[in-house]
Parts: C-alpha cells; structure tokens; sequence
C-alpha cells in the first residue's frame, strides 16, 4: 500500500475525545503519514467553531472593542484539548503572538486561520509528527487565485524532509507573505494538495458522516450513503449545497488520479464513499447518484416579441451583468423570454440599477425579479444510459404538488437543475429522494 494523505475536519478534532479517535485512526495504519488539520468545530449542538469565532474576534478587533474575554474563550478551547491529552505544550508564547497580530490588524484572513494553525501544533505534537506551517508551502498568486504549480514543487520538496507532518488546512500565503484562506471549508482543498504533492495513493477525508450521502441528512431523514461517485458529479452536489466536500477540493487529485475516500471519525469500519475519476457501475434500481439544493435564488424575467431574431440580444444582456461582475447560474430561454437565475445576494445592492440598465439597452415587453427560489440538482452518471429518469423526477414533484419554474439538463445528461419556491423546497427533495431510493 502507497501513501495514504488524511484530512479530519472540524467535529473529528473538536476535543480531547475526538483527538484519541483521531490518533488511533492514524496510527492504526503507517501509511497515513501527511495529515491535514482543521480548526476545532462544534463539539454539541449549539456549541461554537473556532473559526467563526476567530472571525468574530476579528470584528470586535476592527470595531476598536476589547476582546480579552472572547480570546480567553478560544484558547480555553486548545487548552482544554492539551489538558485532556495530556500533552506538555506551552501555548503561551503563541497565545500572546497572535493577540498582538490581531491588536495590529493582520488581516481577517489571518484571525481565521489561526483556528487550524493552533489545531495542527497541538495534533502535531500530540502524535509525535513534525509540523508545516502552510504558509511556507501553499501560495496563492497576487490576484489572489491559488498557484497550483509553484506550491506543487515547493511543497513536494519540502515533504521530503518529513516522512510524517501536520499540515494546517484552510490557508496559504500571499506573495508578500500574508495569509490568505480559501473559502469555508477549505480544509478540503489543502487535503486535496498535499495528495497531489505526495503522490498519495489515497486521500482520505474524515468527517462526521458514513461517506457522501444521496440527500443531505439535514434535509431528509437516514439518506443512503454514495457508494461510489465521480469527481465531476461530486462537483455539481457539492457546488449545490451538498458541503461535505469542498467543490474545489477535486481540482488538485484529479490532475494526478487519486481517488478520495470520504470516512466517519466515529464509525472508522464503515466503508464510506470512494470518489473516483470514471465509473462504469451504477446502482441500476435507483438509478440517479444523489441529489443536492439551495435556496436563495432569484430569476430575472424578461419578455419581448421576436426577441429570438434579433441579433446580440443576449449579449447585451449579459454584458450588463458582466460589468458588474456578476455571474449567473441558469438561462433558460423560449422564443420570446429568458430567464436569468443568479444569487440573490450577488444583485443586493444593485437590482434596480440591473433592470433600469438593462431596459435601457434592449427595450423588453417586460421585465421583472422575482426572488426566493431554491435550485435542486438531480445528479447521476447513469441517466443519460437510462431511459425515463425525467418523468420520475417530474412525477415526483407532481404528486407532491409542487410547481417548478424552471428546467434545466446539462447537455452531458449528468444533471437535471429543477428550480422551485423555497417554501416547497425541504418537500421537493424528499419527494425526489423517496421517489428513486424507496
Ligand atoms: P467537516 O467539519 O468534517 O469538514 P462538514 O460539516 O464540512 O464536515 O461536512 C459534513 C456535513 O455535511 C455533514 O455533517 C452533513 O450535515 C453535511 N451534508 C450536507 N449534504 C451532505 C451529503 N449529501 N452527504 C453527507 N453529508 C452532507
Ligand atoms: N475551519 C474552516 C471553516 O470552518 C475550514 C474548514 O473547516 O475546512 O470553514
Ligand atoms: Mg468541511
């Protein structure tokens, strides 16, 4: 067996409980010898993320409040791990460092990503393994995009000298050395590079669930866990909503082919989820692979006569989003409309503008926006092999009584987008879910 990279996430490193779990799934197996860290997450119901509160504390810092009290709370937290290890780690000198950092306004970047910087020194040296600040081994570029190449070759270099390490997830540096983050959740991301630079022949992800699930368990009760899933349907579940897996967290094992194996900390015999770059087998009852959704949507109508002859007429359209810097997710179109489905929260501040705009340079019938729509993805490598996936789905929703908006299939068939009221929303993926699974 090759070398295996191992992310846990934010509930597997939680506290001192879920560190041992942590160890012993390391050290039960000698190939698991580059680990990623996230920051400690919720350890009950209720209970607080470190990074969410490194972000708060970051706030507090900027508005000019003291945050001498919420600082104790967060390095209570590490504490209390090392504590209940047992582990002989004075944090003190790093505690106050950072306090300092943040007092100098070092960036909210910065405030966030100390959660996994702390997490990693004290897993790190609880397990015996070296430590490598991610600063000196991921980099993004100084538009602030990530620089695959130049990270791939330091870092491979660097883990040379480190047959076993601790690599804090979520951040990198700048080229002038500050600390950049990737979205949230992007623990992932890190786990994802380091496999790339270490040739590993398996990225394991560990989590708090058995493996990617056909529907999100918050949504629908006890989904089935995904057997095993290609990197490009994991992309369009994870982009729409299904946040096990970071949807960038793909890019970097599938240039080198290592497959991911999603894990549960806390049942670690479960097999989980393979996530592979081809799959010819599928489960021929159900068909579909899983299904994902999001609320807070909005669709942009427009109306016009004849607006299928003339010539630029979407171009002009999309040019006006396009100064904005706006992207959008669907656009669906008959002879004489088109929808335009985007972000409610990307054309906030600008939607009268947008319509004003936008009715100024093409002259529509009509124009409107009309908010709270959900999307959901109905995602499978198989329906473009079988035949009367749609009308499931449609009948699916029919039955449920719920009114869909908009259609939408990818030309490759291995989605169908459904948009639909977000009132009807939790119902819609219950529906689809029991209507192909049982
Ligand atoms: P971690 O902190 O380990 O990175 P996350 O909270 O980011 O874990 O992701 C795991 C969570 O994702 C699960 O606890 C679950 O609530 C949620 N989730 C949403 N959709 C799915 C899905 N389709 N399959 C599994 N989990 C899902
Ligand atoms: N701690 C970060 C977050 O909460 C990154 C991660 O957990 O992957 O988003
Ligand atoms: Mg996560």
């Amino acid at each position: 067996m090759g070398l295996k990279v191992v992310k846990f996430g934010g509930s597997s490193l939680a506290s001192a409980e879920q560190f041992r779990k942590v160890a012993d799934i390391i050290k039960s197996d000698e190939n698991r010898r580059y680990v990623v860290a996230s920051a400690p997450g919720k350890r009950f119901k209720g209970d607080f993320k470190i990074t969410d509160m490194f972000y708060l504390i970051y706030d507090r810092v900027a508005a000019g409040d003291n945050i001498d009290t919420l600082f104790e709370e967060i390095t209570g937290r590490y504490q209390e791990i090392a504590d209940g290890l047992g582990i002989e780690i004075s944090m003190e000198a790093e505690f106050s460092r950072i306090k300092n950092a943040l007092y100098g306004m070092a960036g909210r970047d910065y405030a966030a990503s100390r959660g996994e910087y702390l997490n990693s020194m004290l897993l790190a040296k609880y397990m015996g393994y070296d430590f490598i600040d991610a600063a000196e081994v991921i980099f993004f570029k100084q538009d602030g995009t990530f620089d695959a190449e130049r990270t791939n070759t330091v870092l491979a270099e660097r883990l040379k000298r480190h047959p076993y390490a601790v690599v804090p997830g979520f951040y990198g540096s700048m080229p002038n050395g500050t600390i950049k983050t990737f979205s949230r959740g992007g623990s992932d991301i890190t786990g994802s590079i380091l496999a790339r630079a270490a040739n590993a022949e398996l990225y394991e992800n560990w989590t708090d669930v058995s493996g990617f699930l056909m529907a999100d368990p918050r949504v629908v009760d006890d989904p089935k866990v995904i057997e095993t899933i290609t990197y490009r349907e994991l992309r369009e579940l994870s982009y729409m909503g299904a946040t096990v897996l970071h949807e960038d967290a793909i890019f970097p094992v599938q240039i080198a082919g290592i497959p991911i194996n999603i894990k549960n900390t806390n049942i670690p015999e479960d097999p989980g989820t393979m996530i592979v770059s081809t799959s010819d087998k599928y489960d021929t009852k159900t068909i579909i692979t899983g299904i994902a959704g999001k609320k807070g949507f909005s669709a942009i109508h427009i109306e016009k006569d004849m607006m299928n002859g003339e010539v630029g007429f979407t171009r002009k359209i999309l040019s006006e989003l396009e100064e904005r810097n706006i992207s959008f997710e669907h656009l669906p179109s008959g002879i004489d409309t088109m929808t335009i489905m985007l972000k409610t929260e990307d054309i906030a501040k600008i939607r009268e503008d947008l319509i004003v705009d936008i009715r100024h340079s093409v002259h529509p019938d009509s124009i409107y926006i009309q908010d709270g729509i959900a999307l959901i993805a109905v995602v499978g490598r198989a329906m473009v092999k079988a035949k009367g996936t749609a009308a499931k789905l449609f009948s699916a929703i029919a039955k449920a009584d719920i009114n869909v908006k908009m259609i939408d299939q990818g030309s490759d068939e291995l989605n169908i987008i459904l948009g639909i009221e977000e009132a009807d929303f939790e119902k819609a993926m219950s529906a689809i879910y029991h209507e192909f699974v049982g």
